[in-house]
């Protein structure tokens, strides 16, 4: 598909960790974990109910504590990617969860935020934070009390890294986007920006997306099994 070594920009969505035990967004019933997007996931919800929000955050991360949580081949595959490929890899991720750092790949753009972070809202700095925020906890650079909230990029707020994910995308000649909606945007109008600066596109999902006809090729499957066997035939170009 591409010359070996070319750039490759890979997006991934909620899907890549499905199989790993963790929700997609748009599951059962259009809820995450049994809640509206409204309702967790928007600082209009944080405001008007921080408790709510904070008890739904813990949950998303104690769950990645659970021992049954563990990042699946696809994140494997992505990791041996980035370590074997001869040119640049820029994975970019709209998931919160850490897996794909679990799974060893090194570079991730965590363009939604990540639920091992907090920020607060006194002093503005960020910090790792992997147990639950109670109303008193305190900022461990300011020390204020109960001024903390997820680092999540809630809808409404800007996305991370929005110029180096561009750059990235202007140059690729790759660009993959897995276990994604194409639902969510910036992330779902990457396919195009990439497509008009000449990348090649691929679409690896469970069922073709919303943007699949944004694509020149899709493979439909789980992203356990498709993502390995489109690493292994990349590799052995
Ligand atoms: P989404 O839930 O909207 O879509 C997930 C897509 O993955 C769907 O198209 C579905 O068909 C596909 N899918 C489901 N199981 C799959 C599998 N086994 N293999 C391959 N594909 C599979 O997710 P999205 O597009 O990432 O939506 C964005 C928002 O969801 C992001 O903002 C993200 O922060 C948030 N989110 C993150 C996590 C996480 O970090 N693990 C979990 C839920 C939601």
């Amino acid at each position: 598909m591409i010359a070996r070594g070319a750039p490759i920009v890979i997006l991934t969505g909620a899907g890549i960790s499905a199989e790993s035990g963790l929700q997609t967004f748009r599951g059962e019933g259009g809820l995450w974990e049994g809640h509206r997007v409204e309702e967790v996931a928007t600082p209009e919800a944080f405001a008007r109910n921080p408790e709510l929000v904070q008890r739904f955050y813990n949950m998303r991360r104690a769950k990645l504590g659970d021992p049954a949580v563990q990042p699946n081949p696809a994140h494997k595959a992505l990791a041996l990617l980035e370590a074997e490929w001869p040119g640049s890899v820029t994975l970019v991720t709209q998931n919160i969860d850490n897996l794909h750092e679990r799974a060893g790949h090194r570079a991730v753009i965590h363009m939604h935020g990540s639920l091992d972070r907090i920020r607060c809202l006194a002093c503005y700095s960020e910090n790792t934070w992997l147990v639950d925020v109670e109303p008193e906890s305190a900022c461990p650079s300011c020390t204020t009390s109960g001024r903390l909230r997820p680092a999540i990029v809630w809808f409404g707020e800007m996305p991370h890294a929005l110029d180096a994910i561009a750059e990235a995308l202007s140059e690729a000649a790759l660009f993959v986007a897995i276990g994604t909606s194409g639902n969510v945007y910036p992330a779902a109008g990457f396919v195009a920006a990439a497509r008009a600066d000449g990348a090649r596109t691929l679409e690896l999902n469970l069922e073709p997306s919303a943007v699949r006809t944004a694509f020149h090729e899709a493979r439909h499957g789980p992203a356990g099994d498709v993502v390995p066997a489109w690493v292994e035939e990349l590799l052995a170009r």
